[in-house]
C-alpha cells in the first residue's frame, strides 16, 4: 500500500481508499464487515460513508467493521458527512452517527455535497461553519472537510474559505478537465485531496475504446489505467473506491500492489491524448460558457454525455442528471436563441443547439 501525507493534518492515509456508498450486500454485515476487514489487512486506512448511503445502514455496518478493526488492531480513519446546516439540526445528525459508526468522534467530517456557490452562501447564512469549528473544539470531529460537485475555478473559490482541512470531489479521466482547476487550490491551502468516482460512475470500463488514450499499450486494463492516471497525480491523497463485492476489494488492492508510477511528463502527455479520443463528447472545458442567455452550456452538454455514455435508452438520464446532480432546471435549455456562439468556441466540435432542442423535447414529453 501506498500512504499520502492528508494535508497539513499530520495523518499518512492510504492512497487506495474504502467508499461504503456501493455495497452489493448490505443486509447482510457480515459479508460488509468481512470487505472492510479485508481491505484493512491490505492497508487501506481511509474508510468513507455518508448517512445518505442506503438510508444510513452504510454507517451502521460501518460501525460494526470499525469494532472488528478496532479488535484486531488495525488502523483507520473514518470519514463521513452531514447535508444538514443549522447547529441543532447537525448536533441530532452526528449524535445519531457517532452511535451508527460506534466511535467518540469522526476523522474526517465534511460538509456534503456543494452543488454551486449559492448554496454554500446558504448554508454559511447557517452558520454552519461556525457549528463545524465547535465540534472539532468540542473533539467530536477531527479534522473539517467539504465535498463538493462544483467544477473549475468555483471549486477554488469554495476552498479558499480557509477553514477547510481536506475536500472530497469527483475525479477521473472523464472528467479531469472540469475539476483540474481544483488542484490550484489544493496546493495554494495545503488540502488534503480525496477523489470519488474514480471510473467515471462505470462510464469508463463501458467505453474502453474511447479511454484507449489511458493505454500505454492494447493488452493493458482500462480499469487498472484510469486508477493509475489518479495514483499518478502527486497532490491526490485518497482515491475512494466504492466497493460492491468482495472480490472489487482483492482487485483494487491488486491493481495498487502492481501499480508502477509515471513521471509527471508522462502524465501530461497521457492528459493531452484525451481531448482527440473524446471528439463529440463534451470535456467540460467551459470554453462555451458565455452564453448571452445565461445557459449554464458544459453543465447541459454534461448531462448530454451521460445519454451517449451511460448505456441507458431514452432521454430521461439527461432530465435525472440536471436535477439530481446539478440541479439545474431542464427548462432553460428552451431559452437557446441560436446564435452559434457556443457551437464556435466548442472544441469537441459538438452540436450544442440540437442537444438543446432535444432536451427541450424530453423536458416537454415528460411534463
Ligand atoms: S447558441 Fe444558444 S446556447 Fe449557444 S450561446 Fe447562443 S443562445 Fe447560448
Ligand atoms: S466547449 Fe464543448 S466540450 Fe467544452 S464545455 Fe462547452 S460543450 Fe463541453
Amino acid at each position: 500500500m501506498i500512504y499520502r501525507q492528508y494535508g497539513t493534518t499530520g495523518k499518512k492515509v492510504s492512497l487506495l481508499g474504502f467508499g461504503g456508498m456501493r455495497f452489493g450486500h448490505i443486509d447482510d454485515p457480515e459479508v460488509c464487515v468481512r470487505m472492510m476487514l479485508k481491505a484493512a489487512e491490505g492497508g487501506v486506512t481511509y474508510f468513507d460513508t455518508a448517512p445518505g448511503y442506503f438510508e444510513t445502514k452504510s454507517e451502521s455496518v460501518f460501525g460494526k467493521g470499525l469494532a472488528e478493526l478496532r479488535r484486531r488492531n488495525l488502523p483507520y480513519y473514518v470519514a463521513t458527512k452531514t447535508f444538514k446546516t443549522t447547529e441543532s439540526d447537525i448536533r441530532r445528525e452526528i449524535e445519531a452517527q457517532l452511535k451508527r459508526l460506534d466511535v467518540d468522534a469522526i476523522d474526517f467530517y465534511h460538509i456534503w455535497c456543494i452543488t454551486n456557490l449559492e448554496n454554500w452562501q446558504a448554508r454559511k447564512k447557517d452558520g454552519i461553519l461556525e457549528t463545524f469549528r465547535k465540534l472539532k473544539d468540542q473533539g467530536l470531529i477531527r479534522h473539517i472537510c467539504v465535498s463538493s460537485h462544483l467544477v473549475r475555478d468555483e471549486i477554488g473559490q469554495l476552498l479558499m474559505e480557509g477553514v477547510f482541512e481536506g475536500v472530497l470531489f469527483g475525479y477521473s479521466a472523464y472528467n479531469f478537465q472540469t475539476r483540474e482547476a481544483a488542484f490550484n487550490a489544493i496546493r495554494a491551502k495545503k488540502l488534503g485531496a480525496v477523489v470519488m468516482n474514480p471510473l467515471g460512475g462505470g462510464i469508463i470500463p463501458q467505453h474502453p475504446e474511447l479511454f484507449g488514450f489511458l493505454k500505454p499499450n492494447p493488452e493493458a486494463s482500462v480499469v487498472a489505467e484510469a486508477l493509475r492516471f489518479l495514483w499518478d497525480h502527486e497532490d491526490i491523497s485518497v482515491t475512494l473506491v466504492g466497493f460492491k463485492e468482495e472480490s472489487d476489494v482483492a482487485d483494487a488492492l491488486a491493481a495498487i500492489e502492481g501499480y508502477k508510477p509515471r513521471t509527471q511528463a508522462e502524465l501530461a502527455a497521457v492528459k493531452s491524448r484525451a481531448s482527440a479520443s473524446f471528439e463529440g463528447v463534451c470535456t467540460g472545458c467551459a470554453y462555451c460558457d458565455d452564453c448571452p442567455q445565461e445557459i449554464p452550456i458544459p453543465r447541459f452538454m454534461e448531462s448530454y454525455n451521460q445519454k451517449l455514455l451511460n448505456d441507458q435508452p431514452g432521454t430521461n438520464v439527461i432530465l435525472n442528471r440536471l436535477k439530481n446532480h446539478w440541479q439545474i432546471d431542464p427548462h432553460k435549455a428552451a431559452d437557446c436563441v441560436e446564435c452559434g456562439q457556443c457551437e464556435q468556441a466548442c472544441t469537441q466540435h459538438i452540436d450544442i443547439i440540437e442537444r438543446l432542442k432535444l432536451i427541450t423535447s424530453a423536458v416537454k414529453s415528460a411534463s
